[in-house]
């Protein structure tokens, strides 16, 4: 019993890719580089409940930088601090893997790594342009664990 459970999640993990399991970008709640950590903008972050926040420039699905939400804790809501003052200070790196990696791979990645969330890249190539990469959406080591309680 042990053992076939232990089977079909490896086989799960195996065959799903992280574009199954990810939080689309449209349902991301993510922040402007250009935001201001004004009293509003600060509520909205508490009130999102989200520990780890990307952060675009220009397009949502350009993401460059990660606020963590305990990076607020020396942040007063009365100062107005440019988010961009909060980022380049703690410069979290951020971790991008591409929507066919497999969820194995990905799970991985997370025990190596610091960071339980990756930001999840897909190669445009549609339009007239070059190809170029754009954000589709996040995964975190709690989307692949779902996963695996999942087919258990
Ligand atoms: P923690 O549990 O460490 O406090 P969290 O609750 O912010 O973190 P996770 O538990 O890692 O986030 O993930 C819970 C779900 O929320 C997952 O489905 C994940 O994809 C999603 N998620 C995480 N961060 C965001 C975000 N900024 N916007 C939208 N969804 C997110
Ligand atoms: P997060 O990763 O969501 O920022 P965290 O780093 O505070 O949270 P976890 O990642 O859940 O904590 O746990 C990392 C390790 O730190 C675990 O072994 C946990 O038991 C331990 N830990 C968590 N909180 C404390 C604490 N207040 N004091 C000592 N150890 C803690």
């Amino acid at each position: 019993n042990e053992f076939v459970r232990e089977e079909f999640s490896k086989g799960a993990l195996r065959n799903k890719t992280v574009e199954d399991v990810l939080t689309p970008l449209d349902e991301c709640f993510v922040l402007s580089a250009d935001s201001v950590l004004d009293f509003s903008c600060m509520s909205a972050i508490m009130q999102s409940g989200y520990t780890r926040i990307p952060v675009y420039e220009e397009e949502r699905s350009n993401l460059v930088d990660m606020l963590y939400v305990k990076d607020l804790a020396f942040v007063d809501p009365n100062d107005c601090v440019p988010l961009s003052t909060i980022i380049k200070f703690y410069n979290h790196p951020l971790h991008f893997v591409f929507n066919d990696t497999k969820l194995d791979a990905v799970l991985e990645e997370f025990k190596r790594g610091k960071s339980h969330l990756a930001i999840v890249q897909k190669v445009n190539n549609e339009g007239e342009g070059d190809p170029f990469y754009e954000a589709i959406g996040l995964v975190t080591l709690e989307d692949v664990i779902e996963e695996i309680i999942k087919s258990e």
